[in-house]
């Protein structure tokens, strides 16, 4: 805003120069100069506008923005909470979850947040949360600047309004995530981690290139057509299967999806599902960057059933995608090197004055635990069979993109379906031995 009324100004005086035999019409133009100089004075002291924080404090006062995130670090939560500060998210796609998670990256004060879209805020996005309707006509990414830098001054923002797929877009979002004069001494790109919140499979495939290419963890969500389910995805290359490993039938088929869609039919969508992936997309983040808790490799939601299935899909040693082959290689050839520093980590553990002892000295009112009534603990008969029929849902859609990886995925799920059972049976065996004490 104070950019434009700055160009305002100038504009102004270059009208003025260009008229210099009339009086009354400079007269107009000094009264128009001085009225914006007025509003640019209004828009620097806008209010509730606060400074910059230099280091974030753990001091418990109503004027500390960062006071309740860094009691995570004092219940024994996060290690060392402060470090937020040093990593930079990429964002693509600021809609209905990206926004949404864009803001709660904010509002937990990462370092540095890259946005990408090519779209524009319309009235038709009002069902969901973060736009408002005085910012219909921005683009996204200068609109949810325009917010964010108001929730937070400390993080720093950068709007790329373009499109991925296109050619010159992909090289501008390569350089973007390259780009290391944020963090200059950081390991790898310049980025930790990219969030993929698009809503097409075209600019999944996109994503998946530049990660598989510059060997970068990322994250995927979406959000179904009919708005009541959701996934999460993490996808480290060669550790993980990625997105050519195992498509979606779309994009397997090699099918256009731009053609599928049918004329006068949108998709549907709920601020709440959208509101519960973003979230369940940060969370994960979160754990992944501040090393806390389980980082999800598949989390999915179905809002009809409150279901959450999970799953891991190891990668496919068949990829169509060449850049994901070299990563798997890489991967295996390191395998001696990441045995060696697994062994290091679990020798560290171990010693007495670890955060994992620290937690465990506390009691459970202080971990705010509650104990689960005995009819809360009993497990119905049915949730075998239950869980058996959503993994199966949940894997409808995925194709293999070649007959091996028929069998390599059938007995991924097998696997995994097995463990998830065995798992229930254990559980329920111990609930039934602490229920006949
Ligand atoms: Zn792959």
């Amino acid at each position: 805003m104070e950019a434009e009324l700055k160009e305002m100004l100038t504009d102004l005086d270059t009208l003025k120069r260009s008229l210099p035999d009339h009086p009354s019409l400079n007269s107009s133009i000094d009264k128009m100069q001085l009225r914006v100089e007025h509003l640019t004075n209004l828009a620097k002291s806008a209010p509730g506008r606060r400074l910059k924080v230099k280091d974030m404090s753990a001091e418990v006062v109503d004027s500390n923005p960062y006071s309740r995130l860094m009691a995570l670090q004092r219940m024994g939560i996060v290690e060392n909470y402060e470090r937020i500060r040093e990593f930079s998210v990429a964002i693509v796609g600021i809609g209905g979850v990206g926004s949404v998670a864009a803001e709660m990256l904010t509002r937990c004060g990462i370092g540095r947040l890259l946005l990408y879209d090519y779209d524009k805020v319309e009235l038709a996005n009002m069902n969901r949360l973060f736009f408002r309707p005085e910012q219909v006509g921005m683009t996204k990414t200068d609109a949810a600047v325009q917010t964010l830098s108001d929730i937070n001054p400390d993080v720093v923002l950068e709007s790329y309004t373009l499109n991925i797929t296109t050619l010159q877009g992909f090289e501008t979002f390569m350089s973007s995530l390259k780009n290391k004069t944020f963090c200059p001494s950081k390991q790898g790109i310049g980025v930790d981690l990219v969030l993929s919140c698009v809503d097409n499979y075209e600019a999944r495939m996109v994503v998946n290139q530049a990660c598989n290419e510059l060997n970068q963890t990322w994250m995927e969500s979406g959000v179904s057509e009919d708005a009541v389910s959701g996934h999460i995805q993490l996808l480290i290359p060669g550790e993980t299967a990625c997105f050519a490993c195992a498509p979606p039938l779309v994009v397997a088929s090699g099918v256009d999806e731009r053609t599928l869609k049918r004329e006068g039919v949108c998709a549907a969508s709920l601020p709440t599902t959208m509101g519960v992936v973003a979230g369940l997309l940060v969370q994960n983040t979160l754990k992944y960057l501040l090393k806390f808790g389980y980082v999800s490799p598949y989390l999915g939601y179905n809002a009809l059933k409150d279901y959450f299935p999970t799953m891991e899909m190891k990668p496919n040693p068949q990829c169509s995608n060449a850049a994901c082959l070299e990563r798997q290689n890489e991967y295996i050839l390191a395998k001696p090197a990441r045995d060696a520093a697994a062994k290091a980590k679990k020798e560290e553990a171990s010693e007495p004055d670890s955060l994992k002892d620290k937690i465990n000295v506390l009691d459970d009112s202080e971990r705010n635990i509650t104990l689960l009534q005995e009819s809360e603990t009993s497990l119905p008969k049915s949730a075998t069979l239950s869980l058996i029929a959503s993994i199966t849902i949940l894997m409808e859609g995925f194709v293999p993109s070649n007959p091996e990886v028929d069998s390599l995925a059938d007995a991924q799920i097998r696997l995994s379906l097995a463990m998830e059972v065995l798992d229930l049976n254990l559980i329920k065996q111990r609930l039934d031995h602490l229920n006949a004490l």
